[in-house]
């Protein structure tokens, strides 16, 4: 089927946040319209179990894709499309790119293949946040997401680490510990042609914590937060996904 001939539904799932972040979020679509952008579209890629559809199903606010706890993901990538005051949002979920301990290269193909006449404007790149060590693999799917993507896709990337509501073993500070989590996945994501050296001190590729539970911190506005006290990294989705 066509886009042309796709009817988009309505953003109902905008109904389910709370007031204030529907105000914000409302807000924020009303400026990409003044900026002529009324479409937007989200990759979601990662490793199998990470929580890549959860958070397609949190950033829009209904349960539109399937989350499967015990089986393996559906073998092929799927677009969710809402529309909102003229604004659409398309969200590519996607099979996870490790499959049996190693890269999923056939899942890699069928995304490459999916998304052919399709812009990508943001990638979100899914991991937990409760994992305590990088390793080989993570650092082969970041290539091949490189190597089919070209690396000018981490410059419209966010590492999103779910899980975000964790309680961490005695003597870790939960601060401490996002950042180290996030700089060990942020040396994959760091091509030395595009990223100056300074830039990868600092983390480019911008870091947003979730949680996709009912466990999530919240504040006096019922809106999803991040136990970090500054804010400096949040977890109340949808907003700032589109930051
Ligand atoms: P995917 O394979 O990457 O699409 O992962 P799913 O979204 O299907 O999630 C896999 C499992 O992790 C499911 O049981 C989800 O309920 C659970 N899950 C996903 N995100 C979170 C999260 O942020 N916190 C918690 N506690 N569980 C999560
Ligand atoms: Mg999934």
């Amino acid at each position: 089927m066509s886009m042309a001939s796709q009817v988009i539904r309505e953003w109902m799932g905008i109904q389910q946040f709370p007031p204030a972040t529907q105000t914000k979020l409302l807000e924020l679509l009303g400026k990409l319209k003044q900026e002529n952008v009324n479409t937007l579209t989200i990759l979601v890629m990662g490793k199998g179990g990470v929580g890549k559809s959860s958070t397609v199903n949190s950033i829009i606010g209904e349960k539109a894709v399937t989350v499967s706890t015990f089986q393996s993901e559906g073998p092929r990538p799927v677009m969710v499309s809402r529309s909102r005051a003229g604004f659409t949002l398309n969200i590519v979920d996607t099979p996870g790119l490790i499959e049996g301990g190693y890269v999923n290269y056939h899942a890699i193909q069928l995304i490459k293949r999916f998304l052919l006449n399709k812009t990508i404007d943001v990638l979100l790149y899914v991991d937990r946040l409760d994992v305590y060590r990088v390793d080989n693999l993570d650092k082969q799917i970041t290539r091949a997401i490189t190597d089919n993507f070209g690396e000018q896709i981490w410059k419209r990337a966010l590492i999103v680490l779910t899980h975000a509501q964790l309680s961490l073993p005695d003597r870790l500070d939960y601060e401490v510990f996002c950042s180290k989590r996030s700089e060990a996945l942020l040396k994959f994501v760091s091509p030395s042609t595009w990223m100056k050296k300074k830039d990868i001190q600092g983390s480019f590729v911008p870091v947003v914590l979730v949680e996709n539970s009912g466990r999530c911190a919240k504040n006096e506005n019922d809106e999803k937060v991040s136990q970090l006290p500054d804010n400096r990294i949040q977890c109340c989705f949808p907003r700032n996904v589109f930051y």
